[in-house]
């Protein structure tokens, strides 16, 4: 009783609730997983260079907690579908997919990648990641900036984070917005 009589002396009740934040482990392990995601070391066109460009210090993507690039999928947890996807590569980015550890995540980064892009014609050309792939968030552009890629790990920040809220896929909302 006397400890319980200090306690309450020392730490008033209505102060507590500020000072506490509940919830499910498994949100607290998807907001650190939020802001740390660890991308593939691995590009197929052009695109490429924007997502390294974004790596370097004038754009910095350790801002958003991304810097870590790995050269394993076993230590990845997203997928950046960055230049044209061949039918040659396809069972090959297929397979980089399946090595990587769950939760995983893939972004299709430029038009290539999102449906085929200016090579959509092409016999050789995949019509997009997703047709092979389960792709979370879409950055239009030809190619995007390091800027769009940004809002793209910021959008799949928030599909992570709040999974219910976050449209299923964000395709349909680009198309509308042009
Ligand atoms: Fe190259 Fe444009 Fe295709 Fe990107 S979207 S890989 S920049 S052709």
């Amino acid at each position: 009783d006397v400890v319980k009589k200090n306690y309450k002396v020392e730490v008033p009740e209505y102060e507590m609730p500020n000072n506490i934040i509940m919830c499910k482990i498994e949100d607290a392990l998807n907001w650190c997983r939020s802001r740390s995601f660890w991308p593939l070391t691995f590009g197929l066109a052009c695109c490429a260079f924007e997502m390294m460009a974004a790596g370097d210090a004038r754009y910095d993507i350790a801002r958003f907690g991304s810097e870590v690039f790995r050269p394993s999928p076993r230590q990845c947890d997203l997928l950046i579908i960055a230049g044209t996807v061949t039918k040659k590569m396809e069972p090959i980015v297929a397979r980089l997919y399946e090595q990587m550890a769950e939760p995983k995540y893939v972004l299709a980064m430029g038009s290539c990648a999102i449906s085929g892009g200016p090579f959509k014609d092409s016999y050789s050309v995949v019509k997009g990641a997703d047709t092979f792939l389960p792709v979370d968030v879409y950055v239009p552009g030809c190619p995007p900036r390091p800027e769009a890629l940004f809002y793209g790990l910021l959008e799949l920040r928030k599909k992570v984070t709040n999974p219910r809220k976050f449209a299923e896929n964000n395709k349909e909302r680009i198309m509308q917005n042009g």
